[in-house]
């Protein structure tokens, strides 16, 4: 039986240890945990073990979770959206999050720049690129990230951050690598200050820290495996 804090602990001791490897300041990496599915009682376990930031896939389930934690708020939890996001969903998210990982179109930065509180600090956005290009994956085209992230950074009440992918899964270190080192690549060459590169989840975060990353999205690896009902 192990528990959150003791998987936190076991999580922060990889991104440590791949630090080194990497020979790169252990504070260039933050850690993101992936808290989607799992309950609001399970949030309260990671903070109660020192973490503050959260990711969450799925809008009403995050906005609900967000609520019932409540009295939480002055721990400063910080909360990122990673998920698809439907143009009809963005008003909650631009609502509720601090971050948003998971921008693909122009048309759904606009519509969170357009409904973004002006009483709150700007949303700190990253696009998701498909690094892989495989057709059925989420986030826009290589190609297209130059132009797409310049039209993002010219609006209001928005900042960009950088670049985010979710690789196709291998287990082979070098391969998760390549693909990292495509959406390195890709924020190197846009000459733009991105100073963000969300890529790592359990099973690749060492490939990931190797190749730049500076949040990883760590779900399983903190909280166990997922049911999704
Ligand atoms: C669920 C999810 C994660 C976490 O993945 P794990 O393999 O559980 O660490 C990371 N990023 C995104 C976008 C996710 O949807």
């Amino acid at each position: 039986m192990t528990s959150i804090a003791a998987n936190l602990q076991a999580v922060r001791a990889r991104i440590a240890a791949a630090c080194v490897i990497a020979g790169r300041p252990v504070e260039s990496v933050r850690l993101l945990a992936v808290s989607k599915t799992w309950p609001a009682a399970s949030v309260r376990e990671a903070v109660a073990a020192g973490q503050r930031a959260f990711g969450e896939s799925y809008v009403q389930e995050a906005v609900d979770k967000v609520a019932e934690l409540a009295d939480l708020v002055e721990l400063g939890l910080e909360w990122h959206f990673i998920g698809p996001l439907q143009s009809n969903k963005t008003r909650l998210v631009a609502e509720n999050f601090a971050w948003v990982h998971s921008v693909e179109r122009l048309k759904i930065a606009e519509r969170l720049a357009a409904q973004r509180l002006p009483d709150l600090p700007p949303l700190q956005v990253c696009i998701q690129v498909n690094v892989s290009g495989e057709a059925s994956k989420s986030g826009c085209l290589p190609a297209e990230v130059s132009s797409l992230a310049r039209a993002v950074a010219a609006l209001p009440r928005l900042r960009l951050r950088g670049l985010m992918a979710i690789p196709e899964p291998s287990e082979d270190q070098a391969q998760q690598r390549k693909q990292f080192a495509v959406l390195r690549h890709l924020r190197d060459s846009l000459g733009m200050e991105l100073d963000t590169l969300s890529m790592g989840m359990s099973h690749d975060l060492e490939a990931a820290i190797m190749e730049g990353s500076t949040l990883l999205r760590i779900g399983t690896a903190i909280f166990g495996e997922r049911v999704y009902a």
